[in-house]
């Protein structure tokens, strides 16, 4: 989700803020959905937004025409963006689903290329880099496997930087309930002063609690399209955030959940918007139930886009994260990722052609 928050601190007036509910939504299980409103507690939600008149689903030519003029590009290339047997058109949203109840107009790709989106390269800047913000516990997957993941998914280089305490932070802190909780705001200020030179973008990471202001219950991630800095919590992930069982250590649902996260929130950071066309893993998502019904894969709409900022063989991508989800015991991933990348290979010289 891009959302302004519309009472900014001074100390933050200098960035564009997006608070991104995006995969895990605004809402959250045990408490409904919570919205940036007019309530005078952050302790209790506010109403809802009416849901809205019903999403269009885009029909197929809808879907087409959103990943552009594919004439003109190299055959593997070309073949990338194109409708295909791996990719599910959206489906109608239910109740309470993300695009029941936020108009979305959708971003195509012409869209995409005319909104001059950041681009790695510029300056030298290509790595992402990703902070650890104090400890991420136990339950959480390992870093060298977050960035392995975002290495392959961006296909950029990926360094892991040495953590900072929470303490270490100069974020406002405040209590939500028995749950400390950290103004993500903040953070991005701090992030951005020290945001490496050759930098694309600096992402930080941590497994407490956030919150973007004072009229926001809490937030799951913010980021600055602009400044390349973005913050995302994955405090609430593990069911035990909700009081329920879950204590095994990197449950396979957090592993999911954290990938996905870090695939749709560092994509934004690409400048790329929420997707209406596919499922995708830059679709919308309002609940935890609706983020792990998405696939961790991007559309071929989206796909355009990222391969439009950062240059890629489609093919070695998706080779790339076949090995990666392989190694992880992601297999149903690691299986469709190697479907993609075979229907991207050349026809093998050494088989006779087909009858
Ligand atoms: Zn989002
Ligand atoms: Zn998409």
């Amino acid at each position: 989700m891009r959302r302004a928050v519309r009472s900014h601190p001074p100390a933050i007036a200098w960035m564009t803020l997006i608070a991104c509910a995006a995969l895990a939504g605004c809402g959250e299980p045990e408490s409904g959905r919570q919205y940036p409103a007019a309530g005078p507690s952050a302790t209790e939600p506010p109403s809802p937004p009416p849901p809205r008149d019903g999403f269009a689903v885009p029909d197929a030519r809808t879907r087409v025409r959103a990943a552009g003029a594919l004439a003109g590009l190299a055959d593997g290339v070309r073949d990338a963006f194109a409708p295909g047997p791996g990719f599910i058109p959206i489906v109608p949203p239910g109740p309470g689903d993300w695009l029941a109840q936020h108009s979305e107009p959708g971003q195509t790709f012409d869209h995409y290329v005319a909104s001059r989106p950041n681009r790695p390269g510029r300056g030298g800047r290509r790595a992402i880099y990703i902070l650890p913000i104090g400890e991420l516990g136990p339950a959480a997957p390992p870093l060298d496997l977050l960035a392995a993941f975002t290495r392959a998914h961006f296909q950029l280089p990926v360094r892991v930087l040495p953590p900072i305490s929470v303490a270490d932070t100069r974020a406002r802190t405040r209590m939500q309930g028995e749950r400390r909780q950290l103004l993500a705001p903040d953070l991005l200020e701090q992030l951005r002063t020290i945001l490496p030179a050759d930098a694309y973008a600096l992402v930080g990471l941590t497994a407490v609690d956030l919150y973007p202001g004072p009229d926001w219950n809490f937030v799951f991630g913010m980021a600055s399209f602009r400044e390349r800095v973005g913050v995302y919590s994955i405090a609430r992930y593990h069911p035990s955030f909700a009081g329920g069982g879950g204590k095994s250590p990197a449950a396979p649902w957090v592993l999911s959940r954290t990938l996905k996260v870090m695939a749709h929130e560092i994509g934004h950071m690409f400048g790329m918007e929420h997707c209406i066309y596919y499922e995708c893993v830059m679709n919308g998502s309002n609940h935890l139930a609706e983020t792990d019904r998405r696939p961790m894969n991007l559309c071929p709409v989206c796909l355009r886009k990222l391969h439009h900022a950062v240059g890629f063989s489609p093919r070695e991508r998706y080779r790339d994260l076949g090995r990666f989800f392989r190694a992880f015991r992601l297999d149903s991933e690691a299986a469709w990722a190697r479907a993609r990348a075979a229907e991207l290979s050349p026809p093998d010289p050494a088989s006779p052609p087909p009858p």
